[in-house]
């Protein structure tokens, strides 16, 4: 039996008539670039996290570049992020010409603590950046309150959190900043790139917007050097429309995820650890496995997608050589990153599939 990582056609066979119907009108009123579905987006986006404001960017990368410019991130400046994070975290940052820090994790969540933050920070620290992985919320009080007593602005990358509760308080709303992306792969994807910036300030949302059309308001007058990030009318059309269905989908996440936790009880893997203040969304399902490459081959050989997420730390990318951190220096992510697999988690992920899934990692552990 082929059980894909993520299957999309399923999803746009669930939702074909309307989305196909919100491209067509895109087309015929030919407002691609900031059209009224982005405000439109915005609104609903911004009321769906309970924040202020939300503005529709490029893309999630983009989300974290231009929130950390407007906390004033620039050369000299330093920005603690987790090492165990997609590498926009950390690439932004240098675009900047910052010098990213990476913090260690917490070995059960995989996500950046106060505590390790607390180690990382100097008289340059501009921004402390937590990660969200897999869909969960980092421990979020203890940093703000780090952050808050050193008056360090905090952006949350909430690329894959969209949705996750943290005591009840949405992902990307509790920082100065919330960035979020719409990649496809993303709980919430468009059709392409896409991301948002979601804060309560008037004055840094005002930002955010200029900056995405090039530092301009009004048009063509410049009072800054900005970029151009905008999100396309056509992917705030289409998230618009499936907008509406992420909540049902989330829910659907966590029902496979708790089936897992079922059916992988007993087996030497470690299941993924939610603790009882996170309301998880499961972007990623992802276990810790002994003999994880074995594993991951004996899957792939029986048509079980997987991945790992992330196969090599931040601090110990070859990109990164110079900044000088040595194998040991972060152990938890280095150790981690050898250990981790994520399994097939999608809402229309069939009972049958995920069955054949677990009956799969049992044999392997069986042998
Ligand atoms: C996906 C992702 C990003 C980047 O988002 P893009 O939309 O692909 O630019 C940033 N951080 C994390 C943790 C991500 O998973």
């Amino acid at each position: 039996m082929k059980v894909p990582l993520l299957d999309l056609k399923r999803q746009y066979q669930t939702i074909k008539p309307e989305l196909d119907a919100a491209i067509l009108n895109v087309m015929a009123h030919t407002q691609f670039i900031l059209g009224p579905e982005v405000k439109q987006f915005e609104e609903k986006a911004a009321a769906f996290c309970g924040t202020k404001h939300a503005i529709g960017v490029a893309s999630g990368t983009d989300a974290l570049l231009l929130a950390l410019r407007v906390c004033g991130v620039g050369p000299g400046d330093e920005v603690i992020t987790s090492t165990f994070s997609f590498f926009a975290s950390a690439g932004v940052v240098s675009r900047l010409g910052a010098v990213p820090v990476f913090a260690d994790v917490a070995p059960k969540t995989f996500n950046v603590t106060a505590e390790q933050i607390a180690k990382k920070v100097t008289s340059k620290t501009k921004a402390i950046m937590p990660v969200h992985l897999y869909g969960q919320t980092a421990d979020m009080d203890p940093i703000m309150e780090l952050a808050n007593s050193k008056r360090i602005p905090v952006v949350e990358d909430a690329a894959q959190a969209i949705g996750a509760k943290y005591k009840g308080r949405k992902a990307g709303t509790i920082g100065r900043f919330g960035c979020f992306s719409f990649f496809p792969s993303k709980n919430l994807g468009g059709l392409g790139d896409g991301g948002m910036v979601t804060c309560n300030s008037d004055g840094d949302a005002e930002l955010v917007r200029k900056l995405r059309v090039h530092g301009s308001k009004p048009k063509y007058y410049h009072s800054l050097v900005g970029y151009n990030s905008r999100l396309d009318t056509l992917q705030a059309a289409a998230l618009s429309v499936k907008l509406k269905y992420l909540e049902s989908w989330t829910e659907g996440r966590r029902k496979k995820a708790s089936r897992y936790n079922q059916l992988l009880a007993g087996l030497p893997v470690e299941i993924p650890f939610e603790p009882e203040y996170n309301h998880h969304i499961y972007h990623q399902y992802t276990i810790a496995a002994p003999k994880r490459d074995d594993l991951r081959k004996f899957l792939t050989e029986r048509e079980i997608g997987t991945e790992i997420y992330y196969p090599l730390p931040l601090h110990e990318q070859e990109c990164y050589a110079s900044l000088g951190y040595k194998k040991g220096s972060l152990p938890v992510a280095e150790k981690r990153a050898g250990e981790v697999l994520s399994l097939p988690v999608f809402p229309e992920l069939a009972e049958g599939e995920q069955d054949f899934v677990a009956a799969s990692i049992r044999e392997f552990y069986r042998d």
